[in-house]
């Protein structure tokens, strides 16, 4: 019988990281015996922006199961999700759960899979990052989600380390590469201008591309209003495009805040438009762990208004340099900027565009070497050939 993999997505960088695993499984589809993928979306985010535009562009098939959560208040989001996806779990339950990042479409799948059938394995892609900083809702995300994986998908050494260093077992951790990463190249060919860049008379190298999210920079009004005064003056008479994520446009409307003229503000954009506009940017300034590692990748400087970092490699060898939120800092980085003296980064190991098939090439292994579960819970799992999306064991 082939075994099915349950793939979870909730929210953008979800959608950007698991497009290269889906195609990479897709591509092994015509070889013989198989595995079956469903994939599930939480729909954390939901509308077109900031979740349609990205299956379209990167071609990630249509959900074959909708949790349909929304847009709610984050602790009942996490159980609405538990108590959804639970019920899938036991209507026909998978060989394997995978979860990927660090939202709470992550934990609540990892938790609604163990509650459920703890036989189930549970991956985690994108395991072990940490930051030390547990105010920050993501780092709990991880904290627990790491706690009940069975296998670990690291992107980093360090990450690695950081499990081993929480006694994981070394055979349950593969440092595999980033697929974020992966995704970044097999679609740089097809970046594209945005729609923007001729009416705001946009030039490689002679604007900024702002992105801000997360809960430590929209905390209060004081602390987002001085960071984008900072940034504005700083950034003197270069224009700095803002794709403003919602979380973000909720709160700046709520604080009431203006704008520096040399701001403009944007919708949260495509995938293929925003990292053409990183590529040709003079630097990025974000809080987006996402949007540091691919600037390190297409070598733009970048600076991170946060405190800490779960990606250090994208400091020590890559081209980002954390600023935390004082004005004073943001003017030294642009002056470093100016100088010309920005660090040139180079790719972090592993970083090479290979790591979907690694992750792939894994899971077939573990599938292989799968236990069957107890009758009863095989009964309930059995569904149709061609049921879900089809794909083929070697
Ligand atoms: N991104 C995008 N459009 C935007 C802003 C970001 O396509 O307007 C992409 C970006 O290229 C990266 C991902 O979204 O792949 C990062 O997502 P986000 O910053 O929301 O999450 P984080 O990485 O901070 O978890």
């Amino acid at each position: 019988m082939k075994k099915l993999i349950d793939i979870i997505v909730g929210v953008r960088p979800n959608f950007i990281k698991v497009a290269a695993i889906i195609h990479e499984l897709d591509l092994r589809a015509s070889k013989k015996a198989g595995i079956n993928y469903r994939l599930i979306h939480t729909s954390q985010h939901y509308d077109t922006n900031m979740s349609g535009v990205f299956f379209e562009e990167l071609n990630i098939p249509a959900p074959d199961i909708n949790l349909d959560v929304g847009n709610i208040e984050s602790s009942k989001q996490i159980t609405t999700i538990i108590a959804r996806y639970s019920k899938v779990l036991e209507e026909h339950r998978p060989d394997m759960v995978i979860v990927s990042g660090d939202v709470n479409s992550t934990v609540a799948c990892a938790l609604a899979t163990k509650k459920t059938d703890p036989t189930i394995p549970l991956l985690h892609v994108e395991a072990g990052l940490r930051c030390a900083d547990k105010q920050m809702p993501e780092e709990i995300n991880r904290i627990l989600t790491d706690s009940i994986t069975d296998y670990f998908f690291t992107t980093s050494r360090s990450a690695s380390d950081n499990l081993l260093h929480d006694g994981v077992a070394p055979h349950k951790i593969f440092f595999v590469g980033n697929t974020m990463i992966d995704t970044l190249y097999q679609n740089e060919q097809r970046f594209k201008k945005p729609i923007f860049w001729d009416v705001y008379g946009l030039r490689n190298k002679s604007y900024f591309v702002l992105t801000l999210h997360r809960q430590e920079n929209l905390a209060d009004s004081a602390t987002l209003t001085n960071l984008l005064h900072a940034i504005s003056t700083a950034a003197a008479d270069m224009p700095i495009i803002f794709p403003v994520h919602p979380h973000t446009a909720k709160m700046m409307k709520q604080f009431g805040i203006e704008f520096a003229s040399n701001i403009l503000m944007t919708e949260p954009m495509g995938y293929l438009a925003f990292n053409y506009l990183v590529k040709n940017a003079s630097a990025v300034i974000t809080d987006s762990g996402g949007v540091s590692e691919e600037a390190t990748v297409m070598n733009v400087p970048c600076m991170t208004l946060r405190m800490h970092t779960e990606r250090p490699e994208t400091c020590l060898i890559g081209t980002n340099m954390l600023l935390g939120t004082s004005p004073r800092n943001i003017f030294s980085a642009f002056e470093k900027l100016k100088s010309g003296h920005w660090p040139l980064g180079r790719n972090p190991e592993l970083w090479d565009g290979q790591a979907a098939k690694r992750i792939v090439d894994t899971l077939y292994e573990l599938l292989k070497n799968l236990k069957e579960p107890d009758q009863a819970i095989l009964q309930s799992s059995s569904i149709g050939e061609g049921s879900y999306h089809t794909n083929l064991l070697n």
